[in-house]
């Protein structure tokens, strides 16, 4: 029996989770929601996705603009096992009560706080704190980012101290606010949250984290500098990641010197909307000296999460067990490599 699935807030997540979930053997699309008849509740209709509208207000907007909805989220609440809300950080939280009188499960994403769900989730490092939970949140995708490569480097090496600086994009290629046109601006708040939020999936990495934003919109970029518990070399931090699911490894000798060339990369390989589902690691700006390791990484905001919520799909839903055969699940219908 296939777990069923809707997604409320069929946005920049919202629409590729949906194409993710319609992607897995053990799970089924029931329907996602939108607020307008935008073109996006367009391209839900014609990619087959039955379109629900938000709330009863919403309807007859999308009736006036001759779209056909099967109903409203609360219809949609009674069909589902599952609901992954994709709505703007803020609004999230005002549907909890809702989903609970439901009695449907809640997966929230990273612009909620960890205190409303009590769990956040990352497939790698914590996958079993979310077994058969009514409610996890997927933490964001700088979060996601730093937990991808420093959980493995934790496990096989032993972190005792991490530092990373983020270099944000100022607002995701869609948008039509953002940050400022030519400048660049620290968060002057320090340490910023991403620390903390790195330690509601690892609580004992002990990790501290600056940020500025930048008129970019293509991808973020970590600088990271760790203290490592041992000596180690390049080679075996390289022999770790290329083992570890969803890192991709990079050079600049190959011409991928920046995050546009990481962005045309992804297109090059044909992967749906150009994602790069993976963390981007420069393997040639990796640096070892003694027990102290350096890199850099890049995360494509927009599609780096998407595989995380399927697999904490099946966390909740207990429709896997082991968290590396989920991962394996999920790559292989999504066309991830590892
Ligand atoms: P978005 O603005 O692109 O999409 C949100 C969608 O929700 C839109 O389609 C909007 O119409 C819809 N919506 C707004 N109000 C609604 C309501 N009351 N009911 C139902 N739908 C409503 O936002 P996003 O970037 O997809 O972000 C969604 C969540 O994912 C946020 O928590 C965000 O922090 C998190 N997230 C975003 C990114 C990113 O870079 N975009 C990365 C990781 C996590």
């Amino acid at each position: 029996m296939k777990i069923k699935v809707g997604i409320n807030g069929f946005g920049t997540i919202g629409k590729r989770a949906a194409w993710a979930v319609s992607k897995q053997d053990d799970m089924e699309l029931v329907g996602v929601t939108k607020t307008r008849p935008s073109f996006e509740a367009l391209m839900a209709i014609d990619q087959g996705f039955p379109l629900y509208a938000a709330c009863q207000d919403d309807v007859a907007g999308f009736e006036k603009a001759g779209m056909k909805t099967a109903g409203t989220l609360d219809d949609l609440l009674t069909k589902v096992d599952i609901i992954v809300d994709t709505t703007p950080g803020g609004v999230a939280e005002g549907y909890k009560s809702k989903y609970e009188a439901a009695g449907v499960k809640g997966i929230f994403q990273g612009g909620e706080d960890h205190s409303l769900t009590g769990i956040s989730f990352n497939a790698m490092a914590n996958y079993h704190e979310s077994w058969g939970a009514k409610f996890s949140r997927v933490v964001s995708c700088n979060t996601t980012g730093l937990c991808r490569t420093l959980y493995p480097i934790d496990k096989e090496i032993g972190v005792s101290r991490v530092i990373a600086s983020l270099i944000r994009r100022g607002a995701d290629p869609g948008d039509r606010k953002g940050s400022m046109l030519n400048a660049i601006e620290p968060s002057l708040k320090l340490p910023t949250h991403h620390g903390p939020d790195v330690q509601t999936i690892m609580p004992w990495m002990n990790i501290q984290t600056m940020a500025v934003v930048t008129p970019t919109t293509l991808m973020h970029v970590h600088c990271i500098a760790v203290d490592l518990k041992r000596k180690t070399t390049e080679d075996e931090v390289v022999s770790i990641w290329q083992l570890t699911p969803r890192v991709r490894l990079v050079r600049g000798k190959d011409g991928i010197k920046s995050t546009g060339q990481v962005m045309e990369l992804s297109r090059d390989m044909g992967n749906p909307r150009g994602d790069m589902m993976e963390i981007v690691v420069w393997k040639d700006g990796i640096k070892v000296v003694d027990d102290h390791l350096y890199y850099y990484q890049a995360i494509h905001q927009e599609s780096d999460v998407v595989p995380e919520i399927v697999d904490c799909i099946r966390s909740m839903t207990k429709l896997e067990q082991d968290p590396l055969r989920s991962i394996a699940k999920t790559n292989k219908a999504l066309g991830l490599s590892k």
